[in-house]
């Protein structure tokens, strides 16, 4: 419960250190939370530079005034670096400035640095309130009223650097900058037989370059927590190098990390990995620093939506604690919101840094925790030339990938990830064409190494997919298929009816004993309609194609005055409907979860064409395609229509089949890729250990999760196509706040 007897009435918000994509999706959510909260929302201009200067740079906000920046990159109210915040003065000033009006609770988005300055700002202000009402610089009144600052950090950085949060605002934007840079030099770079040496940005942090290395299948890699293990990094990396070309690549893509150096702490630049590649392999190598465009761009979809969650949680958190409340960062750990004491996280943040320069990689990878180490490992498996050679007298296990339902960006970065752990493994890895259909007609094949040469990047399912489900006679054939192929388990990559087809499969395992082997399911549809986990591949995909559109529906309208009814994919689920409306800021969202009345819709109808008699220029409301039979996308534009007047028009657009296309999104290949690893994991613990169990994985409060497939048919919906339990479904309130 809110303890309001607490309640601060001024909050205040700014943004410093470097900026990051999100940062306006932060400042909007804090802004919109305080006024839905009734406390003044006050915006400082250029961080900590605004509060020392005070006057104009410290402005008291309105709802509308964040209006129209979600979309837009970097911070719109300015970031600086303040040499005069470092000093007593500095702050005394900044104190003074708030006192004056009447602000007593701030929320800090910013670096460590940003946030170290934060801590001891409100350290010491009870000081300089006595201090300020000594000297009659404020009143008594004032100081006794303001006695403490009440505090809550967000973690803004692109580096993804901060201890407290899985995820910095801002990292996920520069990951898609990074990748779409990398997914273009990598193909001038195999035009032309070419190695790139690409350095990216991190400070002492590398997981923007390991998590891009990851999206784009980077044949090298430079991170400060991880050198390279081998006595002599540059002999490592040139015999890497030799064993790909030996292979038939064509191009090398070697990511090096600012900050990066050998084990025994030599600096090494992109400049000197050029040198090194030149001298020793006699290569045509080209460097490319990619700088400030890693920060720039519109910010990704799913920076909005975790920048609009922290920005709600921390004034939410601002409201509940006690003044004294050791100040919090508030951040995200697995999905859920989470809070831990704001110095501790800069302190460990800063230990990462200090193990590295004490050479300490060891200890440095143990405090990045998480999947880090995890996707280091992965990395380099699927660096490698070949597999490593098979141990002597084992069995070698027979797995067969395929996928179901619709296609999913991110289905070839999962078959590439099987073909190649399950051959690392000692496993034959056979893939299957065109789904069910394709292993009831046996068409089936063998891959190799490099039969996934490129796959990560590619959109589309390569080895086809499609929403056929077997009855019984197919049945009965795949049986015999799975038989003569000698197939010992199945990883099932793939969406609604693929999860059908395995389950149908699973339940005859009694009656054909080529079907009782392990089957593993993994969860890959743009809809995220699928059971035992809370998000499926794909989805991020398609929510920046739906985000990237309405961007450019909105600028669209800017000489009229108008409302879109923006129709976008999810079958029976509306995640993709309250996502794509919580990213892009939509006044109205439809969802099949919630039946739609000609009550609410008059409701809707009225609210909205107020706020266009009070200035609104643009509506966007959003509705998932079957969110009911009856109001349809063209009937609720014909209602906006009809009932805008002279006031506005109203327009539909129905996003369509793009939303399934394009390059699968930087996270959906690192989540295609893990979890494809976990998958193999689990078929190989079932065969070496005897098993026979089938499962689903998952995650589940973004943890990863196995559920038994026996249980599949309870955990969906009777009459709708999308899983009983749809914790998303808890952002809806949220997104009826933001759009206050
Ligand atoms: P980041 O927040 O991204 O780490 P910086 O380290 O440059 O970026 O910090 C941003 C600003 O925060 C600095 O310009 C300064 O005004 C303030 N700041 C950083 N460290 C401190 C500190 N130790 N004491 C007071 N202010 C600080």
């Amino acid at each position: 419960m809110t303890d309001t007897a607490h309640a601060p009435t001024s909050i205040a918000v700014l943004t410093s250190g470097g900026d990051a994509g999100g940062m306006n999706a932060a400042v909007r959510a804090v802004v919109r939370t305080a006024i839905s909260r009734d406390a003044d929302a006050y915006v400082i201009q250029d961080g900590w530079q605004g509060l020392v200067d005070g006057g104009e740079a410290i402005r008291r906000v309105s709802s509308a005034d964040v209006g129209g920046i979600l979309h837009r990159g970097g911070t719109v109210f300015g970031t600086a670096r303040c040499e005069a915040f470092r000093t007593r003065q500095g702050r005394r000033d900044g104190v003074r400035h708030l006192l004056e009006r009447g602000i007593d609770a701030l929320v800090v988005i910013g670096g460590d640095g940003s946030l170290t300055g934060a801590n001891i700002f409100r350290e010491e202000w009870p000081g300089v309130v006595t201090e300020l009402a000594e000297a009659g610089e404020v009143t008594a009144e004032v100081a006794a009223s303001h006695p403490v600052l009440r505090l809550v950090g967000l973690a803004g950085s692109i580096d993804n650097d901060m201890s407290g949060t899985d995820m910095t605002i801002g990292a996920d934007t520069a990951l898609h900058r990074i990748t779409e840079a990398l997914d273009s030099i990598r193909s001038t770079a195999s035009s032309h037989q070419r190695t790139f040496v690409v350095e990216v940005m991190g400070r002492h942090c590398g997981y923007l370059a390991l998590t891009a290395g990851l999206a784009t299948a980077a044949n090298w890699l430079l991170i400060p927590e991880h050198p390279p293990e081998g006595g002599d990094w540059a002999q490592e990396m040139c015999a890497a190098m030799r064993a790909g070309h030996e292979i038939g690549r064509r191009q090398s893509l070697v990511l090096v990390t600012e900050g990066s150096q050998s084990r025994e702490g030599e600096p090494i630049t992109a400049e000197r990995v050029k040198e090194v590649l030149e001298e020793q392999l006699g290569e045509d190598t080209r460097v490319t620093i990619l700088g400030h465009v890693q920060r720039g761009g519109a910010p990704s979809a799913i920076d909005r939506v975790l920048a609009t969650r922290l920005g709600h949680a921390a004034v939410e958190r601002l409201l509940a604690d006690p003044p004294d409340t050791t100040p919090q960062l508030i951040g995200i750990r697995g999905n859920e919101v989470a809070s831990s004491p704001l110095m501790e996280c800069v302190t460990r943040t800063h230990e990462v840094a200090e193990r590295i320069a004490q050479q300490d990689y060891e200890g440095a990878m143990l405090l990045r925790g998480g999947s880090f180490p995890e996707s280091q490992t992965i990395l380099s498996t699927m660096q490698q030339a070949a597999p490593r050679p098979t141990a002597h007298g084992r069995r070698r296990f027979r797995l067969a990938v395929l996928h179901g339902g619709g296609p999913a960006p991110g289905m070839n970065t999962a078959v590439r990830a099987a073909v190649r752990l399950g051959l690392n493994r000692g496993y034959s890895v056979l893939t299957v064409k065109n789904g069910f259909l394709g292993l009831r007609n046996g068409d089936i094949q063998e891959m190799e190494w490099m039969s996934v040469s490129g796959w990560v990047s590619e959109g589309g399912a390569d080895i086809g997919t499609n929403r056929y489900v077997p009855d019984e006679p197919a049945i009965a054939q795949i049986a015999k298929q799975l038989a003569a192929h000698r197939i010992d388990g199945i990883l099932m990559a793939g969406g609604w009816s693929g999860y059908q087809a395995a389950h149908l499969l699973h339940t005859h395992r009694q009656k054909y004993a080529a079907l009782d082997i392990p089957i593993i399911c993994m969860p890959m549809t743009i809809n995220n309609d699928l059971p035992g986990t809370e998000l499926t591949i794909g989805s991020d995909t398609a929510l920046n194609s739906i985000v990237a559109d309405v961007d450019k529906i909105r600028q669209s309208a800017v000489a009229s005055r108008r409302v879109f009814v923006v129709e976008v994919m999810g079958h029976d689920c509306g995640y993709l409907a309250l996502m794509a409306g919580v990213a892009t800021g939509a006044e109205l969202i439809y969802l099949p979860e919630r039946e739609i009345t000609l009550n609410d819709l008059c409701v809707d109808v009225r609210n909205l064409t107020e706020r266009f008699r009070s200035g609104k220029r643009l509506g966007l409301v959003i509705r998932s395609e079957s969110a009911d039979p009856v109001y349809t996308t063209d009937f609720i534009t014909s209602v906006f229509q009809k009932e805008g007047g002279d006031l506005f028009d109203a327009r539909p657009a129905i996003l369509g089949h793009v939303q399934e296309g394009g390059d699968p999104s930087p996270f959906d290949r690192v989540q295609a890729t893990g979890l494809t690893a976990h998958c193999i994991e689990y078929l190989a613990e079932q065969l070496e250990s005897g098993g026979r169990a089938s499962a689903m994985i998952g995650f589940q409060s973004g943890r990863l999760q196995f559920t038994d497939l026996t249980s599949y048919p309870r955990l969906i919906e009777d009459t709708a196509q999308r899983p009983r339990e749809q914790r998303w479904m808890n952002q809806l309130p949220l997104a009826e706040i933001m759009t206050v």
